[in-house]
């Protein structure tokens, strides 16, 4: 049996730069409570680790004390999550992403300059609510229904996206949204990372016959992962796991070559204990 994994792999950088952020907080204070809200990014594992670290998460902010630190997560954060933090006299510190923190500002940017803006993505995913209310004025396209176009009154508007999103379904999304307008200035903001785990999947060896995408069940770009192996591969078989446990080894046995891909914020001794499992299977 041959086992593969798939590049990239490990943290890409936005989920690398969040750890460090909240690592960092902790080293400049380590007598204070340390808190994240929510998820610093969407992997078990790695909420785990800053735990045992030292580095709680919270689901809200009646759990932190005043003048305790707060550590804002990758996806962002609203004003009014801010306000709050500021009212407690919270430390904040930052970790979203850069690439997160650069479509906010050319959300406010281009309705600052009297643009309307179309922002596609799923609708609980964090991102995309802080995206589509970091300004008043943007309209939501949601990926899983139609747009109400009237809404627009712009012959150019901007449009972009939440980096997790699937490369293949966007196309469609793309296309529609130059249908109705002509003048729309599409912004394709998958993020660098998500694309080339997406093309790894979906471009494959041609004796793979089974995928294993890595990644936690409230990871968004590793979600996308497991539905493009199975959209481009009808014949393959697909798993999802987030722990080396899952796997599922009496289906692999007879497999020829196993290819592992893994989400942004998967880590990578993950993968390796998976792929050392696999490779002792014969
Ligand atoms: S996947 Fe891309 S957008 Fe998301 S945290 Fe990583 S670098 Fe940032």
């Amino acid at each position: 049996m041959k086992v593969s994994i798939l590049e990239p792999k490990g943290y890409c950088a936005g989920v690398a730069h969040a750890i460090k952020v909240a690592l960092q907080a902790k080293e400049d204070y380590p007598n204070k409570n340390v808190y994240i809200l929510g998820m610093l990014v969407h992997n078990h594992h790695v909420v785990n680790l800053l735990n045992d670290k030292g580095i709680k998460m919270v689901k809200s902010f009646d759990s932190i004390g005043d003048g305790d630190v707060i550590v804002f997560n990758a996806d962002g954060h609203s004003k009014e999550q801010r306000e709050i933090a500021e009212s407690k006299h919270l430390i904040i510190y930052d970790a979203i992403c850069p690439k997160v923190a650069s479509n906010l500002k050319k959300i406010v940017d281009e309705i600052t300059s009297g643009h309307q803006v179309i922002y596609i993505g799923q609708e609980h995913h964090q991102e995309t609510q802080i995206a589509i209310g970091v300004i008043e004025g943007v309209c939501f396209y949601d990926e899983k229904k139609k747009f109400d176009y009237s809404l627009i009154k712009d012959p150019s508007p901007f449009v972009l996206n939440q980096t997790t999103l699937n490369s293949l379904d966007i196309v469609n999304l793309h296309k529609d949204i130059l249908s109705h307008i002509p003048g729309a200035r599409i912004s394709n903001e998958i993020c660098p990372t998500t694309r080339k785990r997406q093309e790894a999947v979906q471009y494959l060896d041609d004796d793979v016959d089974a995928v294993i995408v890595v990644g936690d069940q409230v990871s968004s770009n590793s979600k996308r992962l497991f539905e493009i192996a199975k959209s481009t591969h009808p014949n393959i078989d697909v798993f999802m796991v987030s722990d080396p446990e899952e796997v599922d080894v009496e289906a692999l046995k007879n497999k020829k070559h196993i290819a592992i891909s893994s989400g942004a914020s998967t880590p990578r001794d993950v993968i390796d204990i998976i792929y050392q499992n696999l490779i002792t299977l014969e």
